[in-house]
């Protein structure tokens, strides 16, 4: 492709809404503009990154056995509401209404819509295992769209679905998936870790999600992985044993109010009584579906919200309490709540909380707290459960190794998803013996536009992207210094025929712009190898040769081209 008949508007200035790199490059670099919040159109280059990640993609799910469909986006609102989760999913369902004042579902996920196509025509163990996929666009009306791709309200996906007759073939079908993703992504030239998650919406027995680890201050999620073993989980979802346990007093002593004047925070109070934030125990107001819930955690430790949600099985996920409900619902300002005497309101008590003796808590009046609290004794929980964010430092819970933080991003995920959805739904098959049985399901998706947004986040440099070699959208970029130039134009013009008569993707750029913008333009749309052709070297019969990814000029012989540019490609990520 010639850079003056494709359509490349790149940017002098980062746009000023990007939080991210990747998402500021894809900008400036011309590859997407923004149309709504989280909404994004993708221009030429973007269209080839997002066409040869697809492939990729399809190539190896086909390997793998999988089928690919194309299901509809829009789907009446009876599917979703026969497996439960028309209810149950939340306000990131897009919906509309048809013309007919018909509840329409604009898809995130095709679980339901996918046992809709299979049931009643899949009928005999014979015709199993099933996996059936598409590429397709998703829609999800996040809360507050940000990072571009990243957390885009409409979005392409792979998301294909398996179907098993028992626990063995399911899980042959699920390892499967595990192998092709590894493929997917080691072609796309990204390493990925493969972590438990948390099962969210999709419910069922068991997920994964694959990271693309960055260094970067751009990971959405922190992923908890073990030195020693081979631990490793987001942070919605790691559990720990703990290092360094506060020391536990042998009995229970006399509750105490003791008076805290103007002390409201962790650090106020720890200071005031002098005690160790982790006999600090702290009394966290949160809406859950409307209604107050309090959680309570160590006075060291943060509340996880996915976690919170999961023990107390609200649709959405729990939100703080404004002041004013703390007032109401304790009788004191925020920084006093505590469960002694909170009436009406369910306690979710971390583990670790159990695990103490004499504890400080709040004392649901203005300046003061409790010493000596005890539960049991003093409260009683609702459920005790594991309510904390793993953090870095802790123990891993298989090994006792040391835990490690990193920032990832998420770019697929995997669900064993048993048979919630062909239980709800009422999807069956006959086994050998004739009795009418469940498909065992799973569901596979891989972010499609976030995938090569997430590749960029990994691979960058202050002048722009560098592309890893297989989901560039050209592997070569041709910069002739000076297109007007006879000599220059026609070196260029024949290595461009030469590379394309090779099958090497490759953009001249045929513009008439001075050298530095040239070369600038090149370093920020980050093909991985430039072919850069000046008047001086040319004199020599030569042209250099330079990776993205490396400062090194190579200089080869103008007839060498084709096979310079073959042989440097193959060592390329
Ligand atoms: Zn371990």
């Amino acid at each position: 492709m010639k850079w003056t008949e494709t359509y490349i508007p790149t940017l002098r200035e980062a746009p000023a809404d990007a939080e991210l790199i990747s998402h500021s490059l894809l900008l400036r670099a011309g590859y997407i503009r923004k149309l709504a919040a989280g909404i994004y159109l993708y221009l030429p280059l973007m269209q080839r990154v997002i066409s040869k990640f697809s492939q990729i993609v399809r190539e190896e799910m086909n390997a793998a056995g999988a089928l690919e469909i194309t299901m509809s986006v829009l789907a009446p609102a009876e599917v979703w509401q026969e497996s439960g989760r028309y209810d149950s999913y939340g306000k990131e369902q897009m919906r509309i209404k048809d013309r007919h004042q018909r509840e329409m579902v604009l898809g995130a996920t095709h679980e339901e819509v996918v046992t809709q196509l299979v049931r009643g025509e899949l009928k005999s163990y014979k015709q199993l295992p099933l996996n059936l996929y598409q590429i397709q666009v998703k829609f999800r009306d996040e809360i507050r769209p940000r990072f571009g791709l990243m957390r885009g309200r409409e979005f392409i996906m792979k998301d294909a679905y398996s179907f098993d007759r028992d626990i063995e073939s399911h899980k042959a079908a699920y390892q499967k998936m595990i192998d092709a993703y590894f493929r997917i992504f080691d072609r796309a030239g990204l390493d990925t870790r493969k972590v438990e998650s948390d099962t969210g919406a999709m419910g069922g027995e068991g997920a994964h999600e694959f990271m693309v680890i960055v260094e970067t201050t751009a990971g959405e999620a922190h992923l908890l992985f073990c030195e020693a073993c081979d631990y490793a989980a987001n942070d919605e979802k790691a559990t720990y044993i703990e290092a360094d346990p506060p020391q536990v007093d042998a009995e229970e002593k006399p509750l105490e109010k003791v008076d805290t004047p103007g002390a409201a925070t962790i650090e106020e109070v720890t200071e005031f009584l002098n005690v160790d934030s982790k006999r600090l125990v702290k009394t966290l107001l949160y809406m859950a579906d409307d209604k107050p819930i309090a959680a309570l955690v160590r006075g060291d430790r943060d509340l996880n919200l996915v976690k919170l949600k999961n023990a107390c099985g609200s649709v959405e996920q729990p939100e703080m309490a404004d002041a004013e409900t703390v007032q109401k619902e304790t009788g004191a300002p925020v920084g006093f709540a505590g469960p002694i005497g909170l009436k009406n309101i369910p306690l979710y008590v971390d583990q670790e909380v159990v695990r103490l003796k004499n504890f400080v808590v709040g004392a649901n009046q203005k300046d003061a707290h409790y010493i000596n609290a005890n539960i049991g004794r003093d409260f009683k929980a609702a459920e005790v459960v594991d309510l904390v964010t793993a953090v870095e430092g802790e123990l891993c819970p298989k090994c006792k190794g040391k835990l490690k933080a990193r920032k990832g991003i998420e770019v697929g995920n995997t669900f064993m998803l048993g048979t919630k959805y062909s239980e709800s739904m009422n999807a069956t098959f006959l086994d050998e013996n004739g009795r009418e049985r469940n498909f065992i399901m799973g569901s596979y998706g891989i972010g499609i536009t976030r995938t090569p947004q997430a590749a960029i986040e990994r691979y960058h440099d202050d002048k722009g992207i560098i592309w890893p070699k297989n989901i560039a959208p050209y592997q070569v970029e041709i910069v002739p210094l000076n297109y007007k130039q006879d000599d220059l134009k026609a070196a260029a013009d024949q290595i461009y025929a030469d590379l394309r008569g090779a099958g090497i993707d490759v953009l001249l750029d045929d513009r008439l712009e001075r050298a530095g913008v040239k070369l600038n333009d090149a370093d920020l749309i980050g093909c991985p190898l430039r072919i850069t052709i000046g008047a001086k070297s040319l004199k020599e019969g030569k042209i250099e040769l330079k990776a993205r990814c490396s400062d090194e000029v190579e200089l080869v012989d103008l007839t060498q081209t084709v096979s310079a540019v073959q042989a440097t490609l193959e060592r390329l990520k």
